[in-house]
């Protein structure tokens, strides 16, 4: 017999603001849609029925910033993000065609955009490309699957030009701009923050982990929070995320005895380690800097001597971790609000995928329970905000005909329970199910995205702009 519904959540709360849903409600699914949100719907309707008494039923959460690639993050990021119930995320630097082969080869279902990042001495030539070799760059990208382009500024930074440059052409062309704040005149901090503003010049950009520009760099860590809010009031152009978890990611790459990246060299000073490549060894031995370390199907944080030789054998070229995100900007930043009681900070993300903080649930929830916001407050930060940034307009929340992408969790326990994307069963009670992954592109992406053998989801940036949400 053929059922009416694929699948009912029973007895759940929803918690859904975008369409003002909130109570105690069953959800049916069919096709992969959210197909009938009611009172009661009878169990003999569907093929499946997961009885949600006691747990409340969100959008699945869309994580706007994290990383899968073999650069950044690793293999692992798929399952991390499955089991901390996220649904949906964007992978915040490429390459592209890495994070292609590990949707395709350790994806648990789940749906990930890519945005590829503007490298000097990688995808492009030095700090300073021009116009037409950056229009070549966002063409190639595109046409590989990514939806646009990341400048790595703090990172590896690009001249103040080419910086605004990158970011006309991908905006021109219809493409996503991310911006970690830096350049060769700044640092990724809370000067460069201001910078990029400026650079900005009233386009709509996503810039990249706000706290990370409030570390207490340049004056006191709440004072810089504080300037960040008042800018970002300013600048309503600019879409942003912030993460609450205490350490960053960086690289541990070192060449010719130096350490490569400029936020690593940051961390090594802040506890005036010597920025070569032996001061990030004595720093990992002291427990200071935390490698990244892939044990078990994910990533741990390790320290000492045999992180030091996990480190060496693969030639210093791992992901690190510092401990220098202080707490109060992180709640400052996570709560703060528009005088029309908007979120400052749009999102609530991670930095994660592989990297060993997907902790948006736990902490987000955490931020609930504290009543320091609503339930909604996050269903709004962590999914509904993030999916209209990337132009999904069936996702981040749960109308009648949305995608079946949902997140439910716990408010007991602050854990994600389970998780669905598009109606199939990606993460039930700490187990991983589904394979594969749904590449978010764009039209000229699409054929390479479906070559690999991922399934496509094709953004339209000319009906809904990336980036706008004001
Ligand atoms: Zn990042």
């Amino acid at each position: 017999m053929s059922y009416t519904y694929d699948l009912v959540l029973q007895n759940g709360t929803i918690n859904d603001p975008a369409n003002h849903l909130y109570g105690r409600f069953d959800l049916a699914v069919k096709d992969g849609k959210v197909a009938e949100i009611a009172p009661t719907i009878s169990a003999e309707l569907a093929r499946d029925r997961v009885d949600v008494t006691g747990l409340n039923v969100l959008p699945g959460v869309v994580d706007l910033h994290m990383h899968a690639s073999a650069w950044l993050g690793g293999r692992f990021a798929h399952k991390m993000m499955a089991l901390a119930g996220v649904t949906t995320a964007l992978d915040m630097s490429g390459p592209i065609d890495s994070v292609l082969d590990i949707a395709r080869d350790y994806g648990c279902g789940l749906n990930i955009a890519c945005i590829n990042y503007v490298r000097p001495g990688d995808t492009v030539a030095d700090t300073d490309p021009s116009k037409a070799q950056l229009e070549d760059l966002l063409a190639a990208n595109l046409k590989a699957g990514a939806i646009g382009f990341k400048i790595l500024g703090g990172h590896y930074p690009l001249t103040p030009e080419a910086t605004a440059a990158a970011i006309d052409v991908a905006i021109d062309n219809g493409a996503y701009l991310a911006f970690h704040a830096g350049t060769l005149e700044t640092r990724s901090d809370i000067g460069g923050f201001m910078e990029a503003i400026d650079i900005t010049a009233n386009r709509n950009i996503h810039l990249a982990h706000i706290n990370s520009y409030c570390r207490g760099r340049v004056r006191d860590c709440q004072n810089e929070a504080e300037q960040a809010i008042s800018k970002l009031k300013e600048n309503p152009n600019i879409v942003s995320e912030s993460y609450l978890s205490p350490v960053n990611g960086t690289s541990g790459e070192c060449k010719n005895g130096m350490v490569q990246s400029q936020v690593t060299v940051m961390c090594l000073e802040a506890r005036r380690y010597e920025t070569s490549e032996q001061g990030l060894e004595q720093a990992i031995r002291d427990g200071w800097a935390q490698v990244n370390r892939e044990v078990g199907g994910v990533v741990i944080l390790s320290t000492g001597q045999s992180a030091v030789d996990y480190w060496r054998a693969r030639n210093t070229d791992t992901t690190i971790s510092f401990a220098v995100n202080p707490e109060m900007p992180r709640l400052r930043l996570a709560t703060a609000r528009r005088e029309d009681s908007s979120f400052v900070v749009d999102c609530i993300s991670t930095d994660g995928g592989g990297i060993p903080r997907n902790v948006t649930v736990e902490k987000g929830l955490a931020l609930v329970r504290l009543e320091a916001m609503t339930i909604d407050d996050f269903a709004l930060k962590a999914s509904y905000h993030p999916a209209r940034i990337l132009g999904l307009g069936d996702k981040g929340h749960l109308g009648i005909g949305a995608d079946a992408d949902i997140t439910v969790v716990d408010l007991k326990s602050l854990r994600p329970v389970m998780t669905f994307c598009c109606g199939k069963t990606v993460m039930y009670r700490g187990r991983v199910f589904e394979r594969g992954s749904t590449m978010i592109t764009s039209p000229a992406g699409q054929k390479n995205v479906e070559s690999k053998g991922l399934r496509s989801l094709v953004v339209d940036s000319q009906a809904t702009p990336f980036c706008t949400l004001r």
